[in-house]
Parts: structure tokens; C-alpha cells; sequence
């Protein structure tokens, strides 16, 4: 099983849809393998979630290319992931923004994903354990926020903690399935976008779902 092989197979089909080549050299930079348990090893770049312990999934590669895409980041970024989960997002925004922090509700997800992305030399990345607020307003504003997890609404908290002109990629919808949105905030209010069907695991807490 050639993984290097594997992953070129996977950028060039997610690069049929997916256009920014930012995006593209990112993704072909992060090895997924490392992000996954061992016994899944050989489906590392498959373009699907895989389970990652927990009750929770690391996302579909083309949909961690759609997002980060979305983001439109340009290298001068302070982004928010919300959901860290495997940690592989927080690794491609990593590559493409300044600097990123990744807030995951999970303790043990936590942990494991801030030791790959350090044995994996990512400095700009922090890990946090999600607090009781949706977010994490400690480190506000951003100028991008990608929310990794079914949101019922695009909360105003959110909205709160970013920059004038700062973006927000959430999908929003139902527990099971979910449209994908990019909000923008204008000077004047929000601007909606949206970038087609999607299905996440559920964002939990406070202004989010029940567990
Ligand atoms: N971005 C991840 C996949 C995320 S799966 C990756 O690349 O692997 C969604 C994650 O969001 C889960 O790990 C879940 O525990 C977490 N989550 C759910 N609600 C949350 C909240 N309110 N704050 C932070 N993390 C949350």
C-alpha cells in the first residue's frame, strides 16, 4: 500500500471540483494516515469520514478541501476551527493561514490531536478544550471561523467573534443533514452563501444541540 500514491490519487479526483490551488498543495501536504487509528490505515485516502473513537468522524477529504477553500485564506489569517476532532483540519488550515486555534469539546480527542500536529512540527496550531461557550471568544476576533459540526443555526456568538469581513463555514440544518453556508460579516449585517448538502456529527452544547 503506496500511501504517497494513494494521496496524489486523492488530491487529483477532490481537483476536479475543488479550483484553489492553495488548498490543493495543503492537502497534499498533510499526511491523513497520521490522523486515523492504525487499523484504517489502508482506507487513510479514501474520500469518506472514518471513525476516530469517541462517537466522532474525521471529515471527508473533499469536504476539508470544500471548507477550507470557502475560507479564501490568504496566509496573514487568524482562524477558529470549532470541532478539532482527528486534528487533521486544524493541520490544512495551518498550512494556509497564520496562525489557528481549534477548540474540541472531547478531552481525549484533544489531547491525541495537539500531540500528532506537534510530532507533526505545526507551531501555529493550538488545541483547546471547549469551554461552556460556543467558540472561544479568549482569542476573538478571527478572520475566518470553520465550524466542523452540524450547527442548528448560525448563532450570534459566533458571529461575535469575528472580524468585519471575516467568514464563517458552518453547515446548518437538522441532527442528520445539513446545507453547507458561508456567512460573511459586513459592516451592515451578514451576507448568506450557500455551498450545497453535507452531513456532519452534531455540534453539542450551549446555543448548539443537546447531547
Ligand atoms: N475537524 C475534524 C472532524 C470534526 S468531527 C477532523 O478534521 O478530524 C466534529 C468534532 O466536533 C467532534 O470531535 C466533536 O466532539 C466536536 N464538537 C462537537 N460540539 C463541539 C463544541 N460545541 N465545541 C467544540 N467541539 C465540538
Amino acid at each position: 500500500m503506496d500511501l504517497e500514491r494513494a494521496r496524489r490519487i486523492l488530491i487529483d479526483s477532490i481537483s476536479h471540483d475543488i479550483k484553489d490551488k492553495r488548498t490543493l498543495l495543503a492537502m497534499s501536504r498533510v499526511p491523513r494516515e497520521r490522523f486515523i487509528p492504525l487499523e484504517l490505515l489502508s482506507s487513510a485516502y479514501d474520500d469518506r469520514p472514518l471513525s476516530i473513537g469517541c462517537g466522532q468522524t474525521i471529515s471527508q477529504p473533499y469536504i476539508v478541501a470544500l471548507m477550507t477553500e470557502a475560507l479564501g485564506l490568504k496566509g496573514r489569517e487568524k482562524v477558529l476551527e470549532i470541532g478539532t476532532g482527528s486534528g487533521y483540519q486544524a493541520a490544512v488550515l495551518a498550512e494556509l493561514a497564520y496562525c489557528v486555534y481549534s477548540v474540541e469539546r472531547i478531552p481525549e480527542l484533544a489531547e491525541t490531536a495537539a500531540r500528532i500536529l506537534s510530532e507533526l512540527g505545526y507551531k501555529n496550531v493550538q488545541v483547546e478544550i471547549a469551554g461552556d461557550q460556543l467558540g472561544c471568544a479568549k482569542h476573538a476576533p478571527y478572520d475566518g471561523i470553520l465550524v466542523a459540526a452540524a450547527a442548528p443555526s448560525v448563532h450570534q456568538t459566533l458571529i461575535d467573534q469575528l472580524c468585519e469581513g471575516g467568514r464563517i463555514i458552518i453547515p446548518v440544518g437538522s441532527r442528520l443533514e445539513q446545507e453547507l453556508l458561508r456567512v460573511t460579516k459586513l459592516k451592515s449585517g451578514i451576507r448568506t452563501e450557500r455551498l450545497g448538502g453535507c452531513r456532519f456529527v452534531p455540534l453539542i452544547g450551549r446555543d448548539a444541540w443537546e447531547e
